[in-house]
């Protein structure tokens, strides 16, 4: 563990000390603040790797909070909080741009793997591998895929989005994760353009009417699985 610094924005005391006493024994080094003020001002003392933003928060919320550190560090992963009855709002947050969310109660393991999938970027394959899910298979090496006996030319950006899906089967992809792995959120203001590849590589892998793979799951994102 590389000492990766967290930031944990969260009012409730039992749960800030639950999340950094696993964040510390995990080999994290952990910043704690109880208001979003207070947060942003931690943010910038100390830049984190990571944000972990609990939604309701006395004085500036954490939608506030988020739109602030989006502003300052449009490439910082944040994971918000939310409480049950608060699940309608998480569209909002990811459309502000929140990586992704958790919704209380929490397995803290659950909060672990969320961190440990956006500190890891997504390498290429020192040894070129096979990818398979279902009947389709994807090979890192050639950039060749086939659904079946059928092999399915792709382009650059078509390789990297189904790579993507492909390394994180039945796994909900937000669209800012999308975003961040395949473009970057420099790519801007062309919202569409996710939309885009996934009807082009629908387009490819179900060009004999085969069962779609990639679905979509609305206001959020997207989804590899079968059904
Ligand atoms: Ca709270």
């Amino acid at each position: 563990m590389s000492g990766e610094r967290i930031l944990v924005i969260e009012d409730e005391a039992r749960i800030a000390q639950f999340v950094e006493r696993a964040l510390i024994y995990e080999g994290y080094r952990v910043n704690v603040a109880r208001d979003g003020r207070t947060g942003l001002i931690t943010a910038r003392d100390n830049p984190p790797d990571v944000v972990i933003l609990d939604w309701m928060l006395p004085g500036l919320d954490g939608l506030e909070v988020l739109k602030r550190l989006r502003t300052a560090s449009p490439r910082l992963p944040i994971i918000m909080l939310t409480a049950k009855d608060e699940i309608a709002d998480r569209v909002e947050g990811l459309d502000t741009g929140a990586n992704d969310y958790l919704v209380k109660p929490f397995a803290v393991e659950e909060l672990l793997a969320r961190i440990r999938a956006l500190l890891r970027p997504i390498e290429p394959a020192s040894q070129p591998e096979t990818l398979r899910f279902a009947d389709l298979t994807l090979n890192t090496g050639t950039h060749r895929a086939s659904r079946g006996e059928r092999a399915i030319d792709l382009t650059a950006k078509e390789y990297e989005l189904l790579e993507l899906f492909m390394r994180n089967p039945r796994n909900v992809l937000t669209r800012d994760v999308i975003f961040d792995r395949v473009w970057g959120y420099d790519f801007g203001g062309e919202s569409n353009i996710i939309e885009v590849y996934v009807r082009y590589l629908r387009q490819k892998t179900e060009a004999e009417g085969e069962p779609r793979l990639i679905h979509t799951v609305r206001g959020v994102g997207y989804v590899l699985r079968e059904d």
